[in-house]
């Protein structure tokens, strides 16, 4: 089969390698629809420890397919269904999973590959974390259920609530997906982000107030001034970029919270001011990854339409085209490109 290959930092390849079998309780699917991601282009650019462990591998992470072969006693799944995959599946043993925090679990499995033909799914993954589709959901929106899941933990972490504003720094898939999922819990939503093409494809989407940071001195004062000077409610980071962290926390009102989405490079800090962390009870909560539970509401947000990502698909393309289409994402110049082998 066709596929592209991870080797390294800046060392992609589309090749021909063996279509894979399945393992005894896993699957393989033949996948119908890949999205490009942001973490891709970081991973590209430095690696990824914790997500691609081994090299070399098949790249990329949202997909979706059908079944093709199904493994020596997998349970729950017949060729020809349809699924979503997720690209983790925690232990459920670890302290954390017992825990109900199986997005942190201690031994976590990644899964790779939605850059190829096909895909084998390994047991565990197949135990915990594929769903169904129902008949007729287009497999370019399932794909959306991975990103659409570490959304959903996000604003679960802010508690956000109809009513409340919500100020989302970043306005690339993630900071879309998660306006999206605010507009449809009735929140109010204030999106921060440079202008340029994305910011123009944003406003287009009308989700919301949008703060263009190159026109305003503060983004922080014009959160206030959106907000009759009280601050949101809630506010997230996904930007992955501690100034932006800096202004989520400025931008907050008293007795808010503020979501750390976007993980920042490693060695990085931010400031904090102590008097308005105390007084005003402002809480500071990390957001990590998605659970399994999370996978399953995002495929219900996606299968009764609340939630309709479509308008971020700005490109398709094919195997052949994934580096053009990760150079595309990286400057800016597409939110989703939906990659058809
Ligand atoms: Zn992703
Ligand atoms: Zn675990």
């Amino acid at each position: 089969m066709r596929a592209v290959v991870f080797y390294g930092p800046d060392d992609l390849r589309c090749e021909e390698i063996p279509t894979p079998t399945p393992a005894p309780g896993g699957l393989v699917l033949r996948i119908e629809a890949a999205l490009t991601c942001g973490t891709d282009v970081k991973t590209l650019r430095r690696g990824h420890p914790v997500m691609i462990p081994h090299v070399p591998t098949v790249f990329g992470h949202e997909l979706a397919g059908a079944v093709v072969a199904v493994g020596l006693g997998t349970r729950g799944f017949r060729e020809g269904d349809r699924v979503v995959a997720a690209n983790s599946a925690p232990c459920g043993q670890c302290p954390l999973c017992r825990a109900g925090r199986p997005n942190l679990c201690e031994d976590l499995l990644f899964v790779n590959g939605a850059y190829g033909e096909y895909i084998a799914l390994p047991p565990r993954l197949v135990e915990r974390n594929v769903v169904r589709l129902a008949a007729g959901t287009p497999a370019a929106r399932a794909a959306f259920a991975e990103p659409l899941a570490c959304a959903l933990l996000g604003l679960e972490r802010g508690r956000l609530e109809a009513g409340q504003t919500v100020a989302i720094f970043g306005h690339g898939p993630l900071g879309c997906l998660l306006a999206m999922l605010a507009v449809a819990r009735k929140a109010r939503v204030v999106l921060v982000g440079k202008r340029g093409w994305r910011l123009d494809r944003v406003r287009q989407l009308d989700l919301g107030d949008a703060i263009d940071t190159a026109r305003v001195a503060d983004p922080a004062d014009e959160v206030r001034r959106l907000t009759g000077g009280r601050g949101a409610d809630v506010t997230v980071d996904a930007t992955g970029r501690p100034e932006a962290w800096e202004q989520a926390i400025a931008s907050v009102g008293r007795g808010g919270t503020v979501v750390l989405f976007g993980g920042c490079a490693p060695g990085t800090t931010v400031r904090l001011d102590t008097r308005r962390a105390h007084y005003e009870e402002l809480t500071l909560v990390g957001a990590f990854h998605h659970t399994p539970e999370l996978i399953r509401r995002a495929v219900e947000l996606l299968e009764s339409e609340m939630v309709v990502p479509d308008p971020l698909l700005t490109h398709r393309m094919g195997l052949g085209e994934v580096r053009e289409a990760l150079e595309l994402m990286a400057r800016g110049e597409a939110l989703k490109i939906l990659i058809e082998p």
